[in-house]
């Protein structure tokens, strides 16, 4: 890539992202953040995505779908909504796609709202382009290379021989900031400017929902006010190193992950 093209994450500059509540601070003014995902199938994805969202600096974390007693069991403080996303009550940022398996009309009314949406996994497949192209309010879509091969219509071989195309491509595509996970994670937003570069990610974070954790991570940054290239970037920045002290050389899970994320944020500030 050509110089100026890439921007490399650095502790100091993520350090300036990350939100410190004000002494006057109180929840909703921290932000609370929507997931709605996970399904009677994947109940998992809901838990892992909530374990991200309480530990991303949000006020309160709201869920709304099928998971709803599995999501409580494992995390009390989570606020859990009867109500589909439009009518769950008021959030500054939601997350969709986790284990959502099917539901195309739970990512279609998150889609609509006038909050920004972190668009992860199914939800990657279930979007309308154009709906996602139209949006008032941000979009941070968050695949790996095999979502985003599928949303470009190309072998994941192609998106992994030329990620830096691959990830401006599908930004200007939807117009949407796209976050290309993987062994270096890019971040690019729709304006074209320099694509950003997390330098912390560590091969042990290849495990079965480690991508759901990030979901609720960065999801609960952009609730706290960070532009979608300051929370996709901030958010990939502490989730590899929370999966460094979480691994610290030994495989583990996506829970355990999570659970490294005050570490993370602590190393970082
Ligand atoms: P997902 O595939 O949605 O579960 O997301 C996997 C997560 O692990 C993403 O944050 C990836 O960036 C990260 N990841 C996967 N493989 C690697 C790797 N080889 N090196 C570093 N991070 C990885
Ligand atoms: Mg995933």
């Amino acid at each position: 890539a050509a110089e100026g093209e890439l921007e490399a994450l650095q502790h100091a500059e993520v350090a300036r992202l990350l939100p410190v509540p004000a002494a006057e601070s109180d929840k909703y003014r921290r932000g609370v953040v929507g997931i709605a995902a996970g399904s009677a199938r994947y109940p998992g994805a809901a838990v892992l995505a909530v374990s991200g969202a309480l530990r991303g600096g949000a006020g309160a974390v709201r869920y709304v779908g099928p998971a709803g007693d599995t999501v409580l069991a494992r995390f009390p403080e989570t606020l859990v909504s009867d109500a589909g996303p439009a009518k769950a009550g008021r959030v500054q940022a939601w997350v969709t796609g986790p284990g959502a398996g099917e539901d195309a009309a739970t990512v279609a009314e998150v889609l609509a709202s006038d909050v920004p949406v972190l668009l992860d996994a199914d939800g990657l497949r279930l979007a309308e382009r154009d709906t996602v192209r139209g949006r008032t309010a941000p979009t941070l879509m968050t695949p790996h290379a095999g979502e985003a091969a599928a949303l470009l219509g190309v072998a994941r071989e192609e998106v992994q021989g030329a990620r830096l195309a691959a990830v401006r491509e599908l930004a200007a595509a939807y117009r949407a900031t796209v976050l290309l996970k993987g062994s270096t994670t890019l971040v690019a937003d729709s304006a074209g400017g320099p694509v950003r570069v997390n330098p912390t990610g560590t091969s042990w974070l290849a495990t079965a929902g480690s991508g759901d954790v990030l979901s609720g991570l960065a999801g609960s940054l952009l609730a706290a006010g960070l532009s979608a290239l300051d929370a996709g970037s901030a958010g990939a920045y502490l989730h590899g190193l929370a999966g460094r002290f979480a691994a610290h050389g030994a495989p583990t899970g996506a829970h355990d992950i999570a659970a490294h994320i005050p570490q993370a944020w602590q190393d970082v500030c």
